[in-house]
């Protein structure tokens, strides 16, 4: 405790770290994804840098081809300097999208505005990380191969369960069994490519800042819900990690309404409760699928099948009372809610939408606020290419 009349002394501060200079190139290539086609003179006003330095910040991006000028919309000749419009590179570079799902990983090549170019998923052989990192290697090997014209600015990894980004690290995936596995380090030893690794609902959450929802919004919340359940919160454009890059651990919330037993030794957490492996056994005990895939049950319900649309919609009222939590926890700008059902079927969004108004102060704004994934038939590439993707727009000239 500081005594009273006690005058703080330099020697008693904190030794702050180094200030980092904010790097111009970044906000040059963001204010061009968000606004381009777009004059120079517009870049500089809504970044608020000034002319000289979006000149210099544009000609190193235009060399690293992540931006190019529009020639189409070039003014006409004679008239002094035309404004050349500039835009984000569509062709010339790309990012790898690596994701780990329980059942199988996906490989997946994006452009800088993170759309899915090519997509590969397959099956687990072993599922131990050796095994799974092999295959992922062979698999963006193959991928670059296929793609041989596109310059590949590095991959990201995506899964579920608690992971460290500043280290490349999967702490724990609890449905895996992983532990402990430095997936970033592997895969870049293994590729040769820089490699980012992250959780699917920080990955996914920076996708909807980068190229969807939450796009211009200052705080944004994402819950996914896979056979995973987790939240990623952003406040004043950063998604927070934690200092234990735990933040959003929202598995073993207690539900009502679930007799389901969890791992964790106790009953009716939101993890079993909503969880895909347990909705796609319950559907396949129903005989209304053949196959353990959610989006067979997904399709079902679309074609009018009453029990599976009975099924998703009691799981999006679960999804829905968790939302509800999360919107008064958080009052983001925008919360999206990334689940099968939800992301496909106006029912069962308009069910999430119910929860959340009657069980939230949010009320009758739950329409405005909750949002479907914006990448509602590549979730699991766009949250691998997301994770890359961000370490682009938050240092295009590589300097982390
Ligand atoms: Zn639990």
């Amino acid at each position: 405790m500081i005594p009273v009349g006690h005058t703080t002394r330099r020697k008693d501060l904190p030794v702050p770290a180094p200030r980092r200079p904010p790097d111009s190139a970044a906000a040059v290539l963001h204010a061009i994804l968000q606004h381009g086609p777009v004059a120079r003179s517009s870049v500089a006003r809504v970044t608020r840098l000034s002319a000289a330095t979006v000149t210099g910040a544009t000609a190193a991006l235009l060399r690293q081809r992540l931006i190019r000028e529009v020639p189409e919309a070039a003014g006409p000749p004679g008239m002094g300097r035309p404004h050349v419009p500039l835009d984000v590179e569509p062709a010339a570079v790309g990012v790898i999208g690596v994701h780990v799902a329980v059942p199988c990983t996906t490989v997946a090549l994006l452009d800088l505005r993170g759309r899915v170019l090519d997509e590969h998923r397959a099956p687990h052989g072993e599922r131990d990380p050796g095994s799974v990192l092999a295959a992922l290697g062979g698999g963006i090997a193959a991928m670059r191969r296929e793609h041989p014209r596109r310059r590949i600015l590095g991959a990201g990894l995506a899964t579920g369960g608690w992971v460290d980004a500043a280290n490349g690290t999967v702490i724990e995936h609890p449905v895996l069994g992983w532990r402990d596995v430095p997936a970033g380090a592997v895969l870049a030893e293994a590729t040769g490519l820089p490699v980012r690794v992250d959780s699917n609902s920080r990955a996914l959450l920076r996708a909807e800042q980068l190229f969807g929802a939450a796009r211009m919004r200052e705080s944004a919340a994402h819950l996914f819900v896979g056979n995973l359940v987790d939240v990623a919160f952003a406040a004043g454009g950063v998604v927070h990690e934690g200092p234990r890059s735990a933040a959003g651990a929202v598995a073993h919330l207690p539900v009502e309404g679930c007799a389901e037993a969890c791992p964790c030794g106790r009953v009716g957490c939101l993890q079993v409760a909503v969880s895909e492996r347990v909705v796609v056994r319950r559907a396949l005990a129903a005989g209304l699928i053949d196959r353990p895939e959610i989006g067979d049950l997904v399709d079902a319900a679309a074609g009018g099948r009453a029990e599976a649309v009975r099924m998703l919609r009691d799981r999006a009222r679960l999804v829905g009372r968790a939302a509800a939590l999360l919107l008064d926890l958080f009052d983001p700008e925008v919360l999206v809610v990334a689940e099968a059902g939800v992301n496909r079927l106006p029912g069962c969004l308009a069910t999430v939408r119910g929860e959340v108004a009657a069980h939230s102060s949010a009320g009758v704004d739950a329409v405005r606020i909750v949002h479907p994934s914006s990448f509602p038939d590549s979730v699991l590439a766009v949250a691998g290419g997301a994770v890359a993707l961000h370490r682009v727009y938050a240092s295009p000239l590589g300097r982390t």
